[in-house]
C-alpha cells in the first residue's frame, strides 16, 4: 500500500471564526430562474410558430397560385375558343337569339370563372344584363379600364393569349374582334379561396401564438420548480454551514448531474470545513496539554529546588537537569510551531543551493548517536556516496530529522531503523523504515495535516509535537520534491522522498 503525495501549493486554511450570523451580501438586481426560462422558451417557441406559419403561408399562396394559373391556362383555352365562336357566329342554338350575356353566364357557371369582354375604352360589352343600367353598381361594374390597363400591360402583340395576376384573381387575357372591332376578353379565377385560408391561418397563428405562451408558462414553472426547489434547500443548507452547523447533510436532487456535483462538492467543503474545527480544537487541546506537562514539572521541580534539594547539590543538578529537558521540549514545541506556520505563510525563502545529500544525511544522523549510545537504538545506515541536489539545505535537514525521528519513536521493540540513500536513474531516493505498528490505511493521507496526532500517544525518545509531518510536507511541497509512505499495519512504514539529482 503506498501513498505518495502531491506536491501542490494548498491554501492555507484559515481557522473559522465562532459561530455568526450569516448576512448575505448587498444582491444584485437580477432576475429569478423562472423568469429567464420563460422568456427564452417563450420566445423560442414563439420564433418557431412565427417561421412555421410564415412558411406554410408561403407555401400555399405558391401552390394555390400555381394551381389557379395552371386551371386559368387549360380552361381558358376552352373558353377563348367559345367565346371567339360566339362573337362571329353568335352564341349556341340554346341561347338563340344572340343572348351572348346568357351563355357567358352559362359558362361563368361551368367553368367557375368570372368572364368579361371589355371594349377599347375599357367599357364593359358582356356581360351587362344582370345590374340595372345606371346604378352606382353598374357604373363600377361597367367601367373595366383598370382591367384593361393590367392586360395591356402583360399583352404581348403576336401571342394568343396571356395569364397575369390581377386584383384578387389569376387572369386569362386575350384580343378578339367583333364586327371589325377590338374586344378584349378577360376571364379572372378568384384567389378569394386563398385569401379567406390565409386569414384564417392568421387567426390559426395568433391563437397557437397564445397558447403556446401560456403552455410556456406551465412548462417553465414546472422546470423552474425542478431546478430552484433544490438550489433554494442547498442555499439554506450552506448558510447554516456559514453559520458553523457541520451536521447539515447536502443533497441536490436525484437529476441534474450538475445539481447533484455541487451538493457534493458543498458535502465535501463541510467535511473539511469540520475536519479543520476539529484540528484546531484538538490543536488547543493538545497544545495545551504540551505546555501544561513541562510548566508543571518546571514549577514542581523549582519548588522541590527551592524547598527540599537546594542544599544538596547532587539531587538538584538532578532537578535542575529535569527544568532545563522541560525548557527544551518547551522551545521545540514553540520553535516547530514558529517554523511551520512561517513555511506555510510562505514567509520562509527558501536557501537553494547545491547539497551533498549522502554526507549531509550522515551529519543529520549523527544527531541521533546519543540514542544508539546511550538507549540501545540501531541504525542500519546504506548510504550511496556522491549524491547532489539543489535544496534549502537546512530545511531538508530538518525534513529529514523529523521522518528518522518518527521512524525511532515508532519503530517495533527490535529498536531498529533502516536508513537508505539510492540513485534511481536521474533521481536517488531516501527511504527511512521502521518495524513498528504502521498506520492504518484510513489514517494514511491524514497524517500530513497540521494538528494530527494518532489517537494513540506514545512514550517516545524523540520529542514530538504532533507537527512534524506537517513540517516535512510543507517543506518537500515547497521544493516540489516527490514523497510519500508505505506502510503496512503490523509491520511498519517506510517514509520516503525522491530528490532531484544534480549534473
Ligand atoms: P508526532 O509524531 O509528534 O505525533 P507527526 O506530525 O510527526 O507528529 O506525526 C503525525 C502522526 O503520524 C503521529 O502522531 C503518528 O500517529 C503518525 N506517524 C508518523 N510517523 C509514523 C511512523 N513512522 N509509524 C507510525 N506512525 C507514524
Amino acid at each position: 500500500m503506498a501513498k505518495e503525495q502531491k506536491t501542490k501549493k494548498s491554501k492555507e486554511k484559515t481557522p473559522r471564526q465562532p459561530r455568526r450570523r450569516f448576512s448575505p451580501r448587498r444582491r444584485r438586481q437580477s432576475t429569478s430562474i423562472f423568469f429567464l426560462l420563460w422568456t427564452v422558451i417563450a420566445l423560442l417557441s414563439l420564433f418557431i410558430v412565427l417561421l412555421l406559419s410564415v412558411s406554410q403561408r408561403t407555401l400555399l399562396v405558391h401552390s394555390y397560385k400555381e394551381q389557379a394559373t395552371r386551371e386559368i391556362a387549360e380552361q381558358g383555352v376552352d373558353i377563348h375558343e367559345e367565346i371567339e365562336r360566339t362573337l362571329q357566329d353568335g352564341p349556341p342554338p340554346a341561347y338563340q337569339p344572340n343572348n351572348v350575356n346568357g351563355y357567358i353566364r352559362f359558362l361563368n357557371k361551368t367553368y367557375n370563372v368570372e368572364i368579361l369582354l371589355i371594349d377599347e375604352d375599357g367599357r364593359l360589352l358582356y356581360p351587362t344584363d344582370n345590374l340595372e343600367v345606371g346604378t352606382p353598381e353598374y357604373e363600377k361594374y361597367y367601367d373595366q379600364s383598370e382591367n384593361l390597363r393590367l392586360f395591356l400591360e402583360h399583352w404581348q402583340e403576336g401571342e394568343r393569349a396571356v395569364i397575369f395576376e390581377g386584383e384578387g384573381e389569376c387572369v386569362y387575357g386575350a384580343k378578339l374582334t367583333q364586327y371589325d372591332r377590338t374586344v378584349y376578353l378577360h376571364i379572372g379565377k378568384s384567389l378569394q379561396l386563398m385569401e379567406t385560408t390565409l386569414s384564417r391561418l392568421a387567426v390559426r397563428t395568433v391563437l397557437l401564438g397564445l397558447f403556446v405562451v401560456v403552455l410556456t408558462f406551465a412548462i417553465s414553472s414546472a422546470v423552474a420548480g425542478l431546478l430552484v426547489n433544490p438550489l433554494t434547500e442547498l442555499t439554506e443548507k450552506a448558510h447554516r454551514l456559514a453559520e458553523g452547523d457541520f451536521d447539515v447533510d447536502f443533497h441536490g436532487a436525484d437529476y441534474g448531474r450538475e445539481l447533484v456535483e455541487l451538493a457534493d462538492s458543498l458535502n465535501f467543503a463541510r467535511d473539511e470545513l469540520s475536519k479543520t474545527d476539529r484540528m484546531q480544537k484538538e490543536l488547543i487541546a493538545n497544545v495545551s496539554h504540551d505546555f501544561k506537562t513541562p510548566l508543571t514539572m518546571i514549577k514542581g521541580y523549582a519548588s522541590m529546588i527551592v524547598e527540599i534539594s537546594g542544599d544538596n547539590p547532587e539531587k538538584r543538578n538532578k532537578h535542575a537537569q529535569i527544568i532545563i529537558d522541560e525548557a527544551d521540549r518547551l522551545a521545540a514545541l514553540v520553535g516547530d510551531m514558529l517554523d511551520l506556520s512561517k513555511i506555510q505563510s510562505g514567509l520562509a525563502q527558501l536557501q537553494m543551493e547545491s547539497v551533498d545529500m549522502s554526507a549531509y544525511l550522515q551529519e543529520v544522523l549523527d544527531r541521533f548517536a546519543y540514542l544508539r549510545d546511550a538507549r540501545g537504538y540501531q541504525f542500519v545506515v546504506d548510504i550511496e556516496k556522491g549524491l547532489h541536489t539543489t535544496a534549502d539545505k537546512l530545511k531538508i535537514g530538518q525534513a529529514l530529522y523529523n521522518l528518522v525521528g518518527n521512524a525511532v519513536n515508532y519503530t517495533g521493540e527490535d529498536k531498529r531503523v533502516y536508513i537508505s540513500l539510492k540513485e534511481e536513474g536521474d533521481t536517488f531516493r531516501f527511504a527511512v523504515r521502521d518495524t513498528g505498528k504502521g498506520i492504518k490505511k484510513e489514517e494514511l493521507n491524514d497524517i500530513w495535516e497540521r494538528y494530527y496526532r494518532s489517537s494513540e500517544m506514545h512514550k517516545r525518545p524523540v520529542k514530538g509535537t504532533g507537527l512534524g509531518l506537517s513540517i516535512v510536507k510543507s517543506v518537500l511541497e515547497r521544493h516540489a520534491f516527490r514523497f510519500g509512505v508505505e506502510s503496512e499495519v503490523g509491520k511498519g512504514s517506510t517514509f520516503f522522498v525522491i530528490f532531484p539529482k544534480n549534473g
